[in-house]
């Protein structure tokens, strides 16, 4: 009768993406029965609980003129999907990780290596042996402004492995994705200083209730 799924609208932030709209939420199948509204007869409305989509937001800050906003959103156990936006940076390519620690006590060098629960070598994204903070780089234009959208499964809002608490660093130099043949190359891409950094905190969802009669 009463449609089970509905679209989630998430919050619109600066740079709305198409992305922003596209998850369907699945009802939890919660009912409620109430007997007020109809005098002398149970009308049974149904209460639809949107859940299971967490939201995290990192605000992106350093020494340098260098500022972000990173969100992430996850729905259930699939995979997160990260956009950014940065600027102030140089044109090209910046290495940018997730790190272990969300400490900026001594600005981003306080939030350690790259977050690595498997402890594996430094890598690329889409490679098997990576580093689960591995991101890759995000590319700047010639005005300094680096914008990305990226999806991966390695970097969850829960759980065991779970992001929140640690911080996004955005680096000076290239990633070399652990192929550079540098000496930093498998731990850190040689992607040089640190220039901004943010704790992953969680963030208002804008669940949907809506309640079908
Ligand atoms: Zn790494």
């Amino acid at each position: 009768m009463a449609a089970q799924y509905q679209t989630l609208s998430l919050s619109s932030s600066s740079c709305a993406r198409p992305l922003h709209a596209a998850f369907l939420a699945r009802p939890l199948g919660l009912s409620l029965s109430t007997s007020s509204l109809a005098p002398g007869a149970a009308a049974v409305r149904r209460l639809v609980v949107v859940a299971a989509v967490k939201k995290a937001v990192a605000v992106l800050k350093g020494t340098s003129n260098v500022e972000g906003v990173v969100t992430l959103v996850q729905e259930n156990d699939g995979p997160t999907i990260v956009n950014v936006r940065v600027t102030g940076l140089t044109p090209g390519l910046h290495g940018f990780h997730l790190h272990e620690y969300g400490d900026t006590t001594n600005g981003c060098i306080s939030t350690g290596a790259h977050f690595n629960p498997n402890k594996m070598t430094h890598g690329a994204p889409e490679d098997e042996i990576r580093h689960a903070g591995d991101l890759g780089n995000i590319v700047a234009d010639f005005e300094g402004v680096a914008e990305a959208t990226i999806v991966d499964k390695q970097i969850p809002l829960s759980g065991p492995n779970s992001v929140v608490g640690r911080a996004f660093v955005v680096h000076e130099l290239e990633d070399d994705l652990g192929k550079g043949g540098h000496e930093l190359s498998l731990t850190t891409g040689n992607a040089g200083g640190r220039l901004a950094c943010g704790v992953v905190g969680l963030t208002l969802l804008e669940s949907l209730l809506e309640t079908l009669s």
